[in-house]
């Protein structure tokens, strides 16, 4: 069987924005466009596609990171046709369209599908420009290298300014953004987009805008056009040296040289093409579409997939190729309500067939790949065999989780994992009859498989369930999806900070536990020094007496054989389970340094055991000495609202224990940019709303760990009693 899509004629890309910067709006127009839905739904009448989960659809936000696969052919926007006169379907290209959310609380679904795209269209509100979200995914990519084109959407909303969007582009994401369009008509007025490339004007008719006719450039836009042409083709040059000598020679540069340049350019994330329009006036989108074919890499542009033969420890590259053996990352997991658990993945190199086993080199387990299907808006296409470069979804895999690697046993790898933040919010949770307690269990599991920052657990000495997650939201959803999903009702408590402790100082501690009463006794014996972790330098080898770990360190420094090497584990072991509570409130510890210095052992009574526990004792002996404190989650804010506010706003940050960082403008509206500990910000959307008429609103996501005030620590305490 061959692959029916040449992969350079594969588009893996994403659509990321800031909430309510019309990604939802933009994906249906791509769905209509590229004939996958007959009907637009439009947001706010609740009937999108994308947004298929009941309570996204009354949020009016997207959760879930649907994968969709449509097929676009560039030449319906230019209007050129086949021989025959027909469109030329000739350059047909599949998009796996990967959206992605954007509440904040959401972001471990952005870095997810970051990880599996190959580029990325980013939306703005042309009202608004660059706003806190933008930002922070703007960031995400940075760190992932994902070429990107700019969309700044809503040119025809009250107050929209494609110059002042652009400008914000440039000032507050990247100075290498660059206008490949202008806005005909701005407001009421919006009606098409020039090109700056081609030098034409685009208009868009017929049903939902479906039909592009193109015209001559309006004599009121000529100047800016010739200018800004000026200026794009200048700045695409650089990137070329072929390019450069010939625009310094004054010649003519065709347009296919110049869109290679371009695509090369944006391929390397050297330059950020800018389109214009509005989605819901349907204007502009296909010349998106067009550019998302243009521009953005296929599977074959990117470079090869890192991971770890788990045999032997070393890197290993996979290559995108059908004839490399088979690689592929989970990086979704999802119930659909018709086929149940879906796990999404994208193949890396080789290719996997409906009807075989595939071997997760994550778990070590292997189970019967029975359906591989493509999601289709509501649809799904069976699909017999996934190539690389592609993404499907198994049906009914049961052992998977997000970012585990699927492989070929005889060549095996594991991909680099996806790194997450650790929830700060957590609350307790209680199932409201017998029959709900049974059921809860099994939900929670499910839900936590599906999302990496939602975490279980719970309390050993009140037998209490905690849930965590990353803000009120996610766990309010959480509870609501339990709900709806699973039919599980439950009482949720308070959301309650997840505080930290560590230790500021150093200290000694030696611990002797014997146990000598008749028949086999105990022995175990240690001496261990507490220090701070330090930040591993870069390029530096981790010696090899030395265990790191995210939030502990052991050091082994064992002379002479003092402890038998058979029973270092189990002391490390010790210190490591111990740190689970803290010694001033009991919380997590972290960043803790424990080296291992003397001891001594006894030939018959020493076991794993003894020195567990010894190792305990001593741990929590010299942490109290060790100057140990609570840590707490400082989030960075952002508050959007009129000016006249002013008073109340910035009183309201002080009154939290927050620090305002910089007072700054968009549009008509001040925006204040603070740090402020979490514990202050519950219920904060509300009392903002309050204070503000309705008229601000606020972004928030967690920077660092902080030590709290001393006064602070000491309600913590008392609460935790
Ligand atoms: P998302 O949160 O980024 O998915 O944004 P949505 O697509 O849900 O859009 C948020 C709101 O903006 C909805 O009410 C849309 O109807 C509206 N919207 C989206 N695109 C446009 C546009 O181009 N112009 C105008 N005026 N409104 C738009």
């Amino acid at each position: 069987m061959q692959r029916d899509y040449p992969l350079e004629r594969v588009r893996n890309f994403g659509i990321i924005a800031h909430i309510d910067a019309g990604k939802t709006t933009t994906s249906e127009r791509i769905l209509y466009y590229t004939g996958m839905i007959h009907k637009i739904g439009e947001v706010h009448d609740g009937a999108t596609t994308t947004d298929w989960m009941e309570q996204e659809r009354e949020r009016g936000i997207t959760i879930t990171a649907a994968a969709i696969t449509c097929f676009w052919n560039p030449t319906y926007a230019t209007g050129l046709k086949g021989p025959d006169g027909k469109p030329d379907v000739s350059h047909k290209v599949r998009f796996n369209v990967i959206d992605t959310p954007g509440h904040i609380d959401f972001t471990v679904e952005v870095k997810r599908s970051l990880r599996v795209l190959d580029g990325a269209v980013v939306v703005f509100d042309g009202v608004a420009g660059v706003e806190p979200q933008s930002e922070t995914n703007w960031r995400y990519a940075d760190e992932s290298n994902v070429p990107r084109l700019c969309f700044i959407n809503k040119m025809d909303r009250t107050g929209a300014s494609f110059e002042k969007s652009f400008a914000s582009i440039l000032e507050r994401l990247n100075k290498h953004a660059i206008r490949f369009q202008l806005p005909i008509g701005l407001e009421g007025e919006h009606n098409g987009v020039v090109d700056l490339l081609r030098m034409k004007a685009y208009y868009f008719d017929g049903e939902k805008g479906i039909n592009v006719r193109e015209e001559e450039i309006p004599a009121n836009l000529v100047d800016d056009a010739k200018k800004y042409r000026a200026e794009l083709i200048e700045k695409v040059v650089e990137h070329d040296d072929v390019l450069m000598q010939m625009y310094l020679d004054g010649k003519e540069i065709a347009l296919a040289e110049l869109k290679k340049a371009i695509r090369k350019a944006v391929i390397a994330n050297k330059i950020f093409p800018v389109f214009t329009g509005s989605a819901l006036k349907n204007v502009g989108v296909q010349l998106v579409l067009d550019a998302v074919v243009d521009y953005l890499p296929s599977p074959l542009d990117i470079p090869a997939v890192k991971g770890i033969n788990p045999n032997t420890g070393e890197e290993v590259l996979r290559h995108a190729s059908d004839s490399e053996p088979f690689s592929a990352l989970a990086f979704k997991l999802q119930n659909d309500p018709f086929v149940g658990q879906l796990t999404f993945f994208r193949v890396y190199s080789g290719s996997i067939e409906a009807g075989t086993y595939l071997y997760n080199s994550s778990t070590g387990k292997k189970e019967r790949l029975g359906r591989i299907v493509r999601l289709q808006a509501n649809d799904r296409e069976e699909v017999k065999k996934v190539y690389a470069g592609e993404i499907a979804a198994a049906v009914g895999i049961k052992d998977a989780l997000t970012s585990n690697t699927f492989c070929d046993e005889e060549n095996p790898i594991v991909l680099e994992t996806i790194k997450f933040v650790d929830p700060v919010v957590s609350l307790r949770i209680e199932p409201k009859t017998k029959a709900d307690q049974e059921k809860m269990g099994m939900a929670l599991r499910k839900l936590g498989n599906e999302d990496p920052t939602f975490k279980i657990s719970s309390n050993s000495e009140t037998g209490e369930t905690i849930i965590s997650g990353m803000g009120e939201l996610h766990l309010e959803i959480m509870v609501d999806r339990m709900k709806r999903e699973f039919g599980v009702e439950a009482n949720v408590g308070k959301p309650q900070v997840a505080y930290r402790e560590t230790i500021l100082g150093e200290a000694e501690a030696e611990h002797k536990y014997i146990k000598q009463t008749g028949g086999k006794g105990q022995y175990g014996h240690v001496v261990l020094t507490l220090r701070p972790m330090q930040p591993l330098v870069e390029g530096a080898k981790i010696p090899k007496n030395v265990s790191r770990y995210d939030d502990f360190e052991f050091i082994n420094s064992i002379k002479g054989g003092v402890i038998p090497n058979e029973f270092i584990p189990a002391v490390e072991k010790g210190v490591h389970e111990a740190m689970d509570r803290g010694i001033v409130a009991g919380y997590k510890m972290v960043n803790v340094s424990c080296e291992l210095t003397f001891g001594s052992y006894h030939d018959v009574d020493s076991s794993e055991i003894a020195y567990k526990i010894a190792a305990s004792q001593a741990y929590q002996d010299a942490a109290k000495r060790a100057k140990p404190v609570i840590l707490e989650p400082i989030m960075k804010l952002e508050v959007l609202f009129p000016d006249k506010f002013m008073g109340d706003v910035t009183g309201s940050i002080s009154s939290k224990r927050g620090t305002i960082e910089e007072m700054t403008e968009r549009g008509q509206a001040k925006v204040l940019h603070a740090k402020v500990p979490l514990s202050e910000m519950f219920g904060y959307t509300t009392q903002l709303r309050s204070m503000t008429s309705g008229q601000g609103s606020a972004t928030m996501e967690f920077d660092h760990y902080e030590v709290v005030p001393k006064n602070v620590e000491a309600t913590i305490i008392e609460a935790r009693k």
